[in-house]
């Protein structure tokens, strides 16, 4: 890695925290913020979309031929719109692990991704970001939290945006199995690189973890 240029990779489970985290740090910083996880799910939105069965990867993988998705300035383009807030729907976080599991679903994101890096100061957050797509970063992050607290942290973000009608034990479990197909998948399976440095955010504020992550950036 170029010692002039600062590249953050923040890797965990869902609901730790990891993209209010990378956020903050990328404007405390002034460097660019990268949401893998977004590219995931937007094209997870197109496949729900096309009402393709989930588990037909052959048609999948000949929709993934046609797609286009650009992450740019915090925001998410599926084929040139915007698509911001549909990837956040709940019928895309149940659905996106199984069409992230696929191996060249991954080697067209990873690829996009590491394109982002190449010449920008970021910080990336996902779940192979210090394991895959930048093993060479200059720091790496494993932030985690109890799965009751994240999923206590999904409820309450769900109902915040207007979802009703959903239970915290629906979330609860809906999280528990993601975390199962994100942890065990053959291709990249979510885990802590031997070199990040690990923080649990159970009992921490957002910026508690954030002054934590800043505090060893810069070395203090
Ligand atoms: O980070 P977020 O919860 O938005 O990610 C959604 C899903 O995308 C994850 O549960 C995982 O299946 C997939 N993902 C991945 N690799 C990444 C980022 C996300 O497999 N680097």
């Amino acid at each position: 890695m170029d010692n002039r240029r600062l590249v953050i990779a923040i890797d965990g489970p869902a609901g730790a925290g990891k993209s209010t985290i990378a956020k903050k740090i990328a404007d405390i910083l002034g460097i660019e913020y990268i949401d893998t996880g977004a590219m995931y799910r937007a094209f997870t939105l197109k496949v729900l979309r096309s009402n393709i069965d989930i588990n037909n990867k052959d048609m999948i993988l000949s929709l993934l031929e046609s797609t286009t998705i650009v992450f740019k300035n915090r925001h998410i383009y599926l084929d040139g719109t915007s698509v911001d807030e549909e990837i956040r729907d709940n019928a895309v976080s149940n659905n996106v692990s199984n069409v992230a599991k696929i191996k060249e679903v991954r080697e067209k994101m990873v690829e996009m991704q590491q394109q982002l890096a190449k010449s920008n100061n970021v910080v990336m957050d996902g779940r192979d970001i210090g394991t895959v797509v930048l093993p060479d970063a200059n720091y790496k992050f494993f932030v985690t939290a109890s799965v009751e607290e994240r999923a206590k942290r999904r409820y309450k973000e769900l109902i915040d945006n207007g979802t009703n009608n959903i239970t915290y034990e629906q979330i609860l479990e809906e999280i528990k199995q993601r975390d199962e197909i994100d942890s065990n998948r053959e291709v990249s399976p979510l885990r802590k690189s031997p070199d990040a440095h690990v923080i649990d955010s159970t009992n921490k504020t957002i910026d508690e973890v954030v002054q934590e992550v800043i505090s060893i950036i810069e070395g203090r």
